[in-house]
C-alpha cells in the first residue's frame, strides 16, 4: 500500500469515527496478506476489528456506570453447594429471554446464600448483549427517592431508575419502609410494568411483604404488577459466608 492511500485511509477512518482502524490498518492488511484473503473476507475483518472493540468498551464503561458491586459471573457460582438450586432455572435465566420480553426475576432466600451474586451475574450477562443495566438495593433507592422528593427533583430522580432496561433492586426486606417510602416503590414498579425488567432479591417471603412495606394494600398492589411476568427463584441452602466457619456437610459444629 503506498503512503498516499495509507494516508487518505487514516484520514477518512478518522473522519467517521473509526478510531481503531487507523491505528491497525497496517497489521490488518499484512493478516490479510499472510491469509491471502479474499475481498469480502478482509472488509469482514476489519468491520468485524472495530465493531469488537468498541462493544468491548461500551461494556466496559456500562459495567464501571452500573452500581454493581462486583462483576462475578455465572461460571464462578459453585452450584454443587446449593444442591437445591434449579441450575438449569438459572442457566435459563442467564438467555435473557426475562429481560427480552420486560418480565421480573425474584431472587429470595436467607442471608449468604447467593442471592445478590446470581442477580449480579444475569446483570452482567444482560450488560454484555447490551441491554442497560443499573443496580442498587432498595434502602439507597428510597433514601435517594426520599432526598429528590423534598427538592422538588422526584420525577428526575424516578427517571434514572426508569431508564435502564434491566433494574436490579437488592435486599428488599431488611429496612422497613414507611408509608410514603413504599408508594414511591409502587411508582416504580408500576412505571415499569411491562416496560422494562427488574431483578429483585429479598430475604423475606411475599407473605411478609406487607410489613416491610409498612401496608398490606401496597404491598398487594406491588407484588401484582410485579409477579405478574416473572420467574421466582427460592435459594434454601445454608450460607456461603458461613461454610469456612461451620462444617455445614457433616454438620460439625451448629448453626447460631
Ligand atoms: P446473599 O445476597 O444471598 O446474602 P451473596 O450473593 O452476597 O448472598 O453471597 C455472599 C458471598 O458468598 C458473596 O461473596 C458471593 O459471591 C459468595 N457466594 C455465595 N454463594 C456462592 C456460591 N454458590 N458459589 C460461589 N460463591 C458464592
Ligand atoms: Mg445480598
Amino acid at each position: 500500500m503506498n503512503s498516499l492511500t495509507s494516508d487518505r485511509i487514516r484520514d477518512h477512518a478518522t473522519k467517521l469515527g473509526l478510531t481503531h482502524l487507523t491505528e491497525s490498518i497496517g497489521p490488518l492488511v499484512d493478516r490479510a496478506e499472510q491469509a491471502q484473503l479474499g475481498y469480502l473476507d478482509f472488509i469482514d475483518l476489519l468491520l468485524g476489528e472495530e465493531v469488537g472493540l468498541r462493544e468491548g468498551r461500551r461494556f466496559r464503561n456500562a459495567l464501571r456506570l452500573s452500581g454493581l458491586p462486583h462483576h462475578k459471573t455465572l461460571d464462578d457460582f459453585d452450584f454443587a453447594f446449593q444442591p437445591d438450586l434449579d441450575v438449569r432455572k438459572v442457566r435459563d435465566l442467564a438467555t435473557l429471554e426475562f429481560a427480552r420480553t420486560k418480565s421480573n426475576v425474584v431472587l429470595l432466600g436467607p442471608p449468604g446464600v447467593g442471592k445478590t451474586m446470581i442477580a449480579v451475574a444475569l446483570a452482567v450477562a444482560a450488560c454484555q448483549a447490551g441491554f442497560s443495566i443499573y443496580f442498587t438495593t432498595l434502602d439507597d433507592l428510597v433514601r435517594k427517592l426520599r432526598a429528590a422528593d423534598t427538592t422538588g427533583r422526584f420525577n428526575r430522580q424516578l427517571a434514572t431508575y426508569l431508564r435502564p432496561a434491566v433494574l436490579i433492586v437488592d435486599e428488599v426486606g431488611y429496612l422497613p419502609l414507611d408509608r410514603a417510602e413504599a408508594n414511591m416503590v409502587f411508582q416504580l414498579v408500576s412505571r415499569r410494568y411491562e416496560r422494562g425488567s427488574m431483578i429483585i432479591t429479598s430475604n423475606k417471603a411475599f407473605t411478609e411483604w406487607g410489613s416491610v412495606l409498612g401496608d398490606d394494600v401496597l404491598a398487594t398492589a406491588i407484588l401484582d404488577r410485579l409477579l405478574h411476568h416473572c420467574d421466582v427463584i427460592n435459594i434454601n441452602g445454608p450460607s456461603y459466608r458461613l461454610k469456612d466457619r461451620f462444617n455445614l456437610t457433616t454438620g460439625g459444629e451448629t448453626m447460631p
